[in-house]
């Protein structure tokens, strides 16, 4: 099960799939949210995870004013849900850590390069990589298990291979024990505010998928030996890392890109069995 408290999302992700669907604008909040979470629980068997912040971001600026993603968490926590969480923001670690570690709850956040001007050109409306790598570090030493998403690898721009050996060194550092990967797929939209962003090396990305790219259900994929060069360093340096890794909408398959219980993270949720009470109380008396 999906679950977005926010439409729209201020981060603004030139590469964001979502906007494809609900252009491109600011987060705000979903009508009686809470009461149609609660009602729609009802129905919903427990034992199948819950997935927050699958097409908008669950912790946007707006989150700290209206609370909604915490409402939602404290609902979750409550009836003892299994609660993945998928973020950019930072917000969850100064807040929500005391919800996540009482409950099933495990975060994938997503950090796609530790280059700041990148990461401020790509994802111009998240917080730095450094704050994100911060949130991540004292979430995991609070008892929260983690992977992180390094998702998209876009050519060019993110994909030299010392600069991601560096960033899954410090996501291992952090504390993260998975990696999921996947190149960038182009859309239309997205597409055109990547090329409009970076002018010659946005025209190389704009003719490498024209050129080369492949289209399936509506994306425009790289072809496979282009995929499987651009992910090779992510899953190899996760691998020397002693991570578990996958690829996500791939179609790369095998222990050579995925060794590890689910490809969206959902495998870290802890269940009832599993005992964080050393994390918790660290965290509780840090
Ligand atoms: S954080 Fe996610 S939902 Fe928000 S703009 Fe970026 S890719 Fe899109």
């Amino acid at each position: 099960m999906s679950l977005n408290p926010y439409t729209g999302c201020s981060f603004k992700c030139l590469y964001c799939y979502a906007t494809a669907y609900i252009g491109l604008r600011d987060s705000s909040p979903k009508k009686q949210f809470i009461a149609r979470l609660a009602r729609d629980l009802r129905r919903y068997d427990k034992r199948i995870p819950i997935n927050i912040g699958t097409s908008s971001d669950p912790y946007p600026p707006e989150e700290a004013y209206y609370g909604l993603t915490r409402a939602a968490l404290k609902l979750l926590v409550a009836e003892n849900r299994k609660v993945l969480v998928t973020t950019k923001g930072t917000l969850y670690a100064k807040r929500d850590l005391d919800l996540m570690v009482k409950g099933h709850v495990a975060i994938t956040p997503t950090i796609t390069t530790l280059d700041p001007s990148i990461s401020l050109y790509v994802e111009p409306g998240a917080p730095t990589p450094v704050s994100r790598l911060n949130a991540l570090r004292t979430a995991t030493r609070a008892g929260v298990p983690a992977g992180v998403r390094v998702d998209p690898i876009i050519p060019y721009l993110n994909d030299d291979p010392y600069m991601i050996e560096d960033l899954i060194g410090s996501i291992a550092e952090a504390g993260a024990v998975f990696v999921v990967t996947s190149t960038y797929k182009a859309r239309p939209d997205s597409l055109k505010r990547l090329v409009s962003a970076f002018g010659g090396l946005g025209e190389r990305i704009r003719k490498l998928y024209s050129e080369q790219g492949v289209k399936v259900n509506g994306y425009i994929y790289l072809r496979k030996s282009l995929r499987e060069k651009l992910l090779g360093p992510v899953i190899d340096a996760a691998r020397r890392a002693g991570m578990e890794y996958a690829v996500c909408r791939e179609g790369l398959t095998g222990k050579l890109w995925f060794n590890a219980g689910s490809c969206d993270g959902t495998h870290l949720i802890p269940g009832p069995g599993d005992r964080r009470d050393e994390g918790l109380r660290r965290w509780l008396h840090s």
